[in-house]
């Protein structure tokens, strides 16, 4: 086990001593759950209106895409005015954008940034590494396919797509999330062995507990 996951007591300014145990503060290993819609349609409609029209970018650029995330919220693209903005803490997010090839050191975090979000949440694949490995397709330390990972709600062609390609895609994703397609998160929670099982195969050396939020 990693020095800094074993159990440890550290004295803080008042001397008092406090007893610190990373793997049980800091995750929680209780499994995703599926979320069922509202007992009403009326109401799930004005519910899926409502997370359409809020969408919160998790700010973690993974691959070199990333760099077309930041003239989206520029004057040029406004995407505020679509109710778009971008969010430092995956508590807050709840769309996650994988920005392009993803290394599998950078999986680990995303997974972990990923289950830290709140229902309902949504992924967004940009870029051809995200469909195929693109360029990086016989790399030795990249992922191939973002959804054997993590479940994509949308993918976004091209390398490395425009910051209007984007902007349309988050556009696509609001009328996803509008006719309540936007199921990736209870996709992730029904078929949660499934992605354990496929994030473990590339992931050796995991230290984390089975979910962690
Ligand atoms: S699709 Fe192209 S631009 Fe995007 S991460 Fe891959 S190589 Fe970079």
């Amino acid at each position: 086990m990693k020095e800094e996951l074993k159990k440890r007591s550290v004295t803080a300014p008042d001397g008092q001593i406090i007893e610190i145990e990373p793997l049980r503060d800091y995750y929680c290993e209780a499994p995703p759950t599926v979320q069922t819609p509202a007992y009403t349609k009326i109401v799930e409609k004005l519910f899926n209106w409502a997370r359409a029209e809020s969408i919160w970018i998790l700010g973690f650029g993974t691959g070199c895409g990333a760099i077309e995330m930041r003239p989206l919220m520029s004057p040029r693209f406004d995407a505020y005015r679509f109710g778009v903005q971008v969010r430092p803490t995956p508590r807050q997010a709840n769309l996650f954008i994988i920005s392009g090839y993803l290394s599998v050191k950078t999986l680990k975090r995303a997974i972990r940034s990923y289950e830290q979000m709140q229902n309902p949440k949504y992924v967004i694949g940009l870029g051809s590494c995200t469909i195929n490995g693109g360029m990086y397709w016989d790399s030795y330390n990249t992922i191939k396919r973002l959804d054997d990972y993590l479940p994509v709600d949308l993918y976004i062609t091209g390398c490395m797509p425009r910051p209007e390609a984007l902007l349309q895609g988050v556009l696509d994703l609001k009328k996803i999330i509008r006719e309540g397609k936007g199921e990736g998160a209870n996709k992730y929670a029904e078929n949660f062995e499934w992605y354990k099982a496929n994030q473990k195969r590339v992931i050796k050396d995991w230290d984390m507990p089975e979910y962690s939020w």
